[in-house]
């Protein structure tokens, strides 16, 4: 009989996971509570900026989109916390190798988080960013639609989904690698690179939770944020990501 390799999570939260199989919590079941792994993760703390979730500085918030008044997200949402350690490891896992596993927990969390949290009963619709045709290019998957059809059936006992046939946005160009982009070509880069994928009037007045593995500038789902308010009529966008990239400070130029 052959056994099936463990799927192979990073370090700590690896152990996490192995012992979490017992959670009276999560029940046992598909989900997992984020907050089961909260010892692997470095989570968002409440002092941080409510609208795109960085630490503030001096009593700021650092990031460029609130600087400049950009970001036309209400709020950002973290599922695991700040992009560093295991969350990070994770997310890139899926993001960057194609691991299936990766994808998998990160479902899971998904699932566990929005189960754990009474504030998605407050959104009409939750849509993943969506991504190019030529991204997907030499990959099995889109790592984020991947991760999102798969907690499609939990997040549905939740709150209304985006069942993505047809979806409501659409990427209209492939943008170019953002990772070490300076934090204003990051914004210059998604300048209409979205639209909306059908004319429809279900968007109007809703108040829309907008799904994203990462958060860096804020740039990507703040353009997506534009297309739903300006074309779709959405009332509200919040987004919702795994992970949001933590400030490194301004000298680098980078974020
Ligand atoms: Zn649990
Ligand atoms: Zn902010």
């Amino acid at each position: 009989m052959s056994v099936a390799p463990a799927p192979r999570t990073p370090g700590s939260l690896g152990a996490l996971l192995g012992a979490h199989r017992t959670c009276r919590r999560c029940g046992g079941g598909y989900p997992i509570a984020p907050a089961c792994i909260a010892a692997a993760l470095d989570p968002i703390p409440d002092s941080a900026c409510r609208r795109c979730a960085q630490r503030r500085a001096g009593g700021c918030c650092p990031s460029l989109g609130c600087r400049r008044g950009r970001l036309r997200i209400s709020r950002t949402r973290c599922v695991l916390g700040y992009h560093c350690g295991a969350a990070r490891a994770l997310v890139l896992a899926a993001k960057d190798r194609g691991s299936a596993p990766a994808a998998t927990l990160l479902a899971r969390l998904l699932a566990g988080w929005v189960a754990d949290t009474p504030a998605v009963r407050d959104y009409d619709m939750i849509i993943p960013v969506p991504f190019h045709p030529a991204t997907v290019r030499g990959r099995r998957w889109h790592p984020l639609t991947a991760v999102y059809l798969e907690a499609l059936p939990y997040l549905r006992r939740r709150l209304p989904c985006e069942d993505l046939a047809p979806p409501f946005l659409v990427q209209t160009r492939p943008i170019t690698t953002q990772r070490r982009r300076a934090e204003a070509a990051r914004w210059h880069a998604v300048r209409g690179a979205f639209a909306l994928g059908f004319r429809t009037r279900m968007l109007r007045g809703a108040r829309v939770l907008l799904l994203d593995d990462v958060m860096t500038s804020g740039a990507t789902a703040s353009e997506c944020a534009r297309v739903l308010l300006d074309d779709g009529g959405a009332a509200t966008v919040d987004a919702c990501v795994f992970v949001r990239q933590p400030w490194r400070g301004r000298a680098r130029g980078v974020i």
